[in-house]
Parts: C-alpha cells; structure tokens; sequence
C-alpha cells in the first residue's frame, strides 16, 4: 500500500486554515435533536457532523441506535447545514444504508476494526467508492489491525482515506477512558505521513473536561483533525453521556486550541520541536504513573515488614535489583552511572513509602 497525495485529496479539497474538525452526538437520538445540533454546528470551524446510527454497545439491553430512520434526518441536516453528514458502518447493510441516504464519510468503528471478516465485508460493499472512508484504531493497541483495516479499503480502490485514533481499552483504570497509547499513532503517522489522521479526544478521555488537553496533544502531534462528540443536552444524551459537550464549548474549545501555521522554516521548526516535545511529556507522564503504581507495591511489602517483623533494608535485595538495571540499561544505551542514580533515588522513596508504613501512617 503507498499512500500517496491521493489519498488525502479529500481534505486538501476542503481548503481549511485550521485542523478538521467532525462534530455532533455520539448517537442521533430524534429528528429535532440532530436539527438542532447541526443548526448550532453550521458555519463554524465544523466541516463534517457526525452521528452514530447503529451503535455497538459493549453489554446488551443500552440504546442500541435509532436506525435507518435516522439517515433521513442527516439528509435533512444536510440540505439545511450544508456540512459533510458521517455515520458508523459495521456490515454491508449498514453501508447500503448508508450510501442509499447520501451519506458523505463512513467511519469503521474500534469494536469492528477488530474484525477482518467485518472489514472485509464492507470494503466490498464500498468497492471503488469516492466516499471518505475512516478507520478507527481497534480496541486492542495493534498496529498492524489498524493498518490492515486501511489496507483492505486500499485494495478495494477506495481512495478517500483516513484514520481516527480514540485509544484503547486496558482493564486497569487509569484517568483515561480509553488509553491514548499515543505511540501507535505516531508510528502510524511516521509509516504514512500523508494518511489523514484524526483524534477522537471524546472517547479517549470519556470525560468533557479532559478534552481540551488530549485535543490540544494531538495538534502538537501534527494531527490533521479532531472528531468530537457535541450534544445539545449532554446530561441526558441516551448514549456517553459524560463526555459530549454541547456546540458552544466546542465552538470554545476550538478557538482556545493553539494550532500550528505550516509556512515559514521558523514554524517548521516551532512544529517539529513542539512535536518532539509533547512526546517527551506523554513518556513523562507514563514514567511517573509506573512510579506511583511501583511505590503502592513498596508499600504493600512494608505493610508484609511490618506483620513479620522484617527489618525494611534488604541488602541483598538491593543489590540484585541493581545489577539486573544494570545490565537493562546498558541494552538501552543508559549509562551505568545513570542507573545507579536513578534507582538508588527510586529505592530510597520505596524506603520512605515502607518507613510510613511500619511507623504506622499509611496502610492498615
Ligand atoms: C462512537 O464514535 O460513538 C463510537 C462508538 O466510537 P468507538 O468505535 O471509538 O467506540
Ligand atoms: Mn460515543
């Protein structure tokens, strides 16, 4: 697969100063709903709405989609708006569906990314299309998933391509909803630098207040858009209800983000450090996690001390979890004085975490 100019003709031909933005209710819920979103949608920076008619809910008995009754009301949304209308397909009746109502973007969905034979399926249907086509990530961080999903498009002579990144599923909770796992991506990015890449800030974080950030990252990240669900009535919105926005703090959002100007060698050079940079951030923040989480599991070996009567230094110990950095850190380029720095800094905080422990402040 060469994705080429080509491919990102679509995007080029809207002509935007400005990131694209996709925008509107993770579902279509009634007509006057999906009228009212689009109508405070239209003329904004907002060039495509989208809304879930089909909806692939995790356990049964939800809000499962309005249906194919819903596409008429993006057409309807359309004639008044003039905006580009997006929904989810997941199999060929979908896409039929879909193309019968004019429908301009299909999106492919996390759950159904995951599933070739789905992929398969719909790539057949839209054979040849000059619809825009976009893949999100699957749920699981499985890079060549993502690329063969694109892949099985390409192949079927789909040219209007692009990807959505909305992160991934992980069973532990972290502030995420879905881990953003932001180095998928940017490998994606680096192995197809002209493939449209969009972030879904909304499923990400699964919460509204988070999105200005993760939004704000993947602009650093040189991001070609954003895909963000916008509700009239959030609180009572029938499906993720916690992270839709309503149109006027997305119109907010949208002016506050700082977005990159592409011309001169100084911006080039602003863009590329500030990209370099926010990746430094995103493995800072990773680092410090493993430190809380690591310093929780010191913890629970002093409260373990503590029971036994075990002294807190372990010598022994000590000196085995620093000779296996070591060694590490030499694979990785790390130099030995580094190491040695860094773990005994690390163990002298795991002794501290312990010390609080046995000396009854934390724990039991
Ligand atoms: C959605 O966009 O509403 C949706 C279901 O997203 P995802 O496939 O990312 O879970
Ligand atoms: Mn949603």
């Amino acid at each position: 697969m060469e994705i080429t100019q080509e491919n990102r003709n679509w995007l080029t031909k809207l002509n935007l100063k400005h990131p694209l933005v996709l925008a509107g209710p993770c579902s279509a819920e009634t007509e006057a709903q999906v009228l009212a979103i689009a109508e405070e949608l239209k003329n904004s920076d907002v060039s495509i709405f989208r809304a879930g008619i089909w909806k692939p809910r995790t356990r049964p008995g939800g809000f499962e989609g309005i249906g194919a009754m819903g596409l008429k009301w993006l057409q309807k949304a359309k004639a008044q708006t003039g905006m580009l209308m997006a929904v989810e397909v997941a199999n060929a009746n979908h896409v039929k569906l879909a193309l019968e109502h004019d429908i301009d973007v299909l999106w492919i969905g996390a759950r159904t990314t995951v599933n070739p034979f789905a992929v398969q399926e719909i790539a057949d249907t839209l054979q040849n299309t000059d619809k825009i086509v976009l893949v999100k990530n699957p749920v699981n961080p499985d890079l060549s998933l993502w690329i063969g999903g694109v892949e099985r498009l390409y192949r079927a002579g789909i040219k209007n391509l692009g990807v959505i990144h909305r992160g991934f599923s992980v069973y532990e909770k972290t502030k995420y909803r879905n881990n953003p796992e932001w180095q998928v991506a940017i490998d994606l990015q680096n192995k197809f630098p002209l493939l449209p890449l969009i972030c879904d800030p909304s499923h990400i974080t699964g919460r509204r207040d988070m999105i200005p950030e993760v939004a704000q990252q993947a602009l650093d990240l040189n991001y070609d858009g954003l895909m963000i669900e916008t509700h009239i009535d959030p609180d009572n919105a029938w499906s993720d209800a916690a992270q839709q926005i309503v149109p006027q703090q997305l119109l907010h959002i949208l002016k506050q983000l700082k977005v990159k100007n592409k011309t001169s060698d100084q911006a080039l050079y602003v863009n590329e450090i500030t990209r370099l940079r926010t990746q430094i951030d995103i493995s800072d923040d990773k680092l410090l996690e493993i430190m809380g989480q690591r310093m929780k599991l010191s913890q629970a070996i002093g409260l373990l001390k503590k029971e036994n009567d075990i002294a807190v230094l372990q010598n022994q110990r000590w000196i085995e979890i620093l000779e296996r950095m070591k060694t590490m850190g030499l694979q990785r380029g790390l130099s030995e004085e580094f190491i040695e720095n860094f773990f005994k800094a690390i163990h002298q905080e795991s002794i501290k975490h312990q010390e609080k422990v046995i000396n009854g402040y934390l724990g039991k």
